[in-house]
């Protein structure tokens, strides 16, 4: 039976006049709630990203800054993409106080594929490659450098899994370069100085880059793979002094090769262009809110408050040595590990997700990168507080 039927006009307008109330506020409820059920992600990446960049990203997959097009559609060689690139080439360099003997690159395949390529374009085969093994993704890169030069591992933490930064080793002086990952992401170990040496200093740092401000005056190319501090998996930052490259007479795939890229602005192929645009976008955020210096302060008062709240309870335990404890992700253990499907229990109904630890270390991490909020730290410590007391 047709509604007008039932209802005279004037009923009628009033009851779609109701309907379109009703609809439109439990459109409203369910946005706030939509936003009130967004969780604490803790998450080792792909990671948490500000709000604000996913607001900026998710209305430039509708419409990329008035070009009348989303930054899915938009082709690499068009000006505005050609500005995203050039801009998200020299922001770095500002934030971490970099000279015109850098170069900063976009790439593809991981910071996994960094492994091989930095031998491939740095260590001659002759010549000798020094590594500090803090663990898996050191040991990997150990591997693949193998197939391109010498390799001596100066020190390493594997004897004790890897649950601090080795000091007090030699570093010998004809090193081609000496290879560190400055956060291992996996066990929480950070280094809170660099290593000595006049060989110039390959760093792993798709951990902690734009963490907190670096002296790049030891660096002769660091790489970060985006999906933790940067943006969405699929691109990775080198960033690379240009004294380093040309040195190897092997010859090397175009593709592989640092100068291809550094040529063609990264654009030498169809480069990721979604992951380079929120990168930016991550990297202005940086900016505004104060800089590299502004986000150490604010890592380090969460990692203050984790640690302090881990170290007031015996029922935890910390897995990294205390001097070298990573300020992005806290790795810790439950000393009776049959607790551990309870505290997850208890963290899961606090909205924390993904606090898991690592599957080769078991019991938990606590990945707190840039954009994570104090609030989601004071959360986590409050669900420790309550469990402790409960179970303590
Ligand atoms: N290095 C470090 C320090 C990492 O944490 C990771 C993984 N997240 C990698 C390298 C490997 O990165 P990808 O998965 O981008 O290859």
């Amino acid at each position: 039976m047709k509604l007008s039927k039932v209802f005279s006009p004037a009923t009628e307008n009033l009851r779609q006049l109701l309907f379109l109330i009703t609809e439109s506020y439990i459109f409203g409820l369910q946005k706030t709630i939509q936003k009130r059920m967004k969780k604490h992600n803790f998450s080792s990446g792909p990671a948490i990203l500000p709000e604000e960049v996913f607001d900026q990203a998710a209305a430039a997959v509708k419409e990329l800054e008035g070009t009348g097009l989303s930054i899915l559609e938009i082709s690499h060689r068009s000006d505005a993409f050609q500005a995203i690139l050039a801009e998200a080439s020299t922001l770095p360099k500002e934030l971490l106080g970099l000279g015109d003997e850098f170069e900063v690159l976009f790439l593809t395949g991981g910071a996994s594929s960094q492994f091989y390529m930095v031998p491939m374009n740095l260590l001659g085969s002759a010549e000798t490659a020094g590594f500090v093994d803090t663990g898996s993704w050191s040991t990997k890169a150990i591997k693949e450098t193998q197939l391109f030069g010498q390799v001596s591992v100066l020190a390493s933490s594997g004897e004790n899994r890897f649950s601090y930064i080795p000091k007090g080793y030699d570093i010998p002086d004809e090193l081609k370069y000496l290879h560190i990952t400055s956060n291992n992401t996996i066990y929480g170990t950070q280094f809170h100085a660099m290593p000595e040496t006049n060989a110039p200093i390959v760093c792993d740092m798709s951990s902690d880059i734009f963490s907190r401000p670096i002296d790049p005056s030891p660096f002769g190319l660091i790489y970060a793979g985006a999906q933790k501090n940067l943006g969405p998996a699929g691109t990775t930052m080198v960033i690379v002094r240009k004294d380093q490259l040309g040195t190897v007479d092997r010859p090397i795939p175009t593709m592989l090769d640092y100068r291809t890229h550094i040529k063609k602005n990264s654009a030498f192929n169809t480069p990721p262009v979604f992951p380079i645009y929120v990168s930016l976008l991550t990297m202005r955020w940086i900016a505004r809110n104060g800089g590299v210096a502004a986000m150490a302060k604010h890592n380090q008062a969460k990692a203050d408050l984790f640690y302090n709240t881990l170290d007031q309870h015996d029922l935890y335990i910390g897995v990294a040595a205390k001097e070298d404890r990573s300020l992005m992700n806290a790795t810790f253990n439950l000393r009776d590990s049959k607790l551990d499907p309870h505290f997850l229990e208890a963290c899961e109904k606090a909205n924390i997700s993904t606090i898991k630890g690592h599957r080769s270390v078991g019991g938990f991490r606590a990945s707190m990168y840039n954009a994570m909020p104090l609030s989601s730290v004071e959360t986590l410590v409050s669900v420790m507080e309550s469990f402790a007391k409960k179970y303590g």
